[in-house]
C-alpha cells in the first residue's frame, strides 16, 4: 500500500504477509506510518493505492464500494490505543450491541457471548461497569472482549498499551498474549519491544514509508542487521 500526505509520503508501497495464526508485530520511529497502515486496513483512511487479501481474492483499498469495504471490515477487529467505548454503556453492552447491530446476532445469543468474552479477559465481575469507574486497563480489556467477540479472522491492535498506567500494561499484555497462544491471527503495533519480543512470531521494522528489516523476533532483536534497525532498537532502551 501506499499513502501520501499532502507532500509527505508515509506509505510507499508496503507489503506485508500475516500467516494466519501467526503474530505480526510492527515496530518502528514515531510517525512512521504504523498506525495510518492499521487504519488503511480498516478504511478508516483511504489508500493511494493498495490492495489486501484475506485468501478470497484481492480488494482494492481505494475502493468506495461499500459491499467491498464491508466485506474487509467485517473480518477485522480494532482495538485502538485509546479503548473507544460507548461511556454510557456498561462493559456487557459494550460487547453485546455491536454483536445485535453489525452482526445480526439475537439478543440473548449476543449476552451469552458477550459474557464469555468478558469472563475470557478477566472481568467476570465487572459486567455491569460504566467505563469511567473502570481503570484504562480494565477498559482497554473490553475493548479486546468487543472485538474478539465479533469473531475476527484479523484482529489488529495499535499500541494497546501505550495509554495505561504503567502497572496496568501487565494485565493487558498478558490478555493478547493468551489470545496469540490460542490461535488468534493478530498484526500490532506497540512500543513495547519486550512484549514484542515475547509475543510475536514475526517482526516488522519499518521505517521511511517501507519494511526495513523483518524476521523472528529472536533474530531481529538479537541480531538486526541492518544498521537503521541496530539505531532504532538501541533507541528504544
Ligand atoms: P505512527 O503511528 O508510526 O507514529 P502515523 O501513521 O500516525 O505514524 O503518521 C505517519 C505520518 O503521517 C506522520 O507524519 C503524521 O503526522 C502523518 N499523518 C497521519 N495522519 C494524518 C492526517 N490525517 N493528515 C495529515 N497527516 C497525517
Ligand atoms: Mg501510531
Amino acid at each position: 500500500m501506499s499513502k501520501s500526505f499532502a507532500d509527505t509520503t508515509v506509505l510507499d508501497g508496503l507489503d506485508l504477509d500475516i500467516p494466519r495464526q501467526n503474530v505480526v508485530t510492527v515496530i518502528g520511529p514515531s510517525g512512521s506510518g504504523k498506525s495510518t497502515l492499521l487504519r488503511i486496513l480498516d478504511f478508516l483512511e483511504h489508500a493511494d493505492s493498495g490492495t489486501v487479501d484475506f485468501g478470497d481474492g484481492l480488494v482494492d483499498l481505494t475502493t468506495t464500494k461499500s459491499a467491498d469495504i464491508h466485506k474487509v471490515r467485517s473480518k477485522i477487529g480494532f482495538v485502538f490505543q485509546n479503548y473507544n467505548l460507548f461511556l454510557n454503556k456498561t462493559a456487557l453492552q459494550n460487547v453485546t450491541e455491536p454483536l445485535v447491530y453489525s452482526k445480526g446476532i439475537k439478543p440473548d445469543e449476543a449476552r451469552k457471548i458477550a459474557i464469555e468474552q468478558l469472563d475470557r479477559v478477566g472481568l467476570a465481575d465487572f459486567h455491569d461497569r460504566y467505563p469511567s469507574t473502570l481503570s484504562g486497563g480494565q477498559q482497554q480489556r473490553v475493548s479486546i472482549a468487543r472485538a474478539v467477540a465479533m469473531n475476527p479472522e484479523l484482529l489488529v491492535l495499535d499500541e494497546p498499551t501505550s495509554a495505561l498506567d504503567p502497572e496496568m500494561v501487565n494485565g493487558v499484555l498478558g490478555v493478547i498474549k493468551q489470545l496469540g497462544s490460542e490461535g488468534m491471527t493478530m498484526l500490532m503495533v506497540t512500543h513495547e519491544m519486550r512484549f514484542a519480543y515475547e509475543a510475536s512470531n514475526h517482526v516488522v521494522f519499518i521505517e521511511g514509508g517501507h519494511v526495513v528489516e523483518q524476521g523472528d523476533p529472536k533474530r531481529i532483536f538479537e541480531h538486526p542487521q541492518e544498521e537503521r534497525t541496530v539505531e532504532f532498537l538501541s533507541s528504544t532502551n
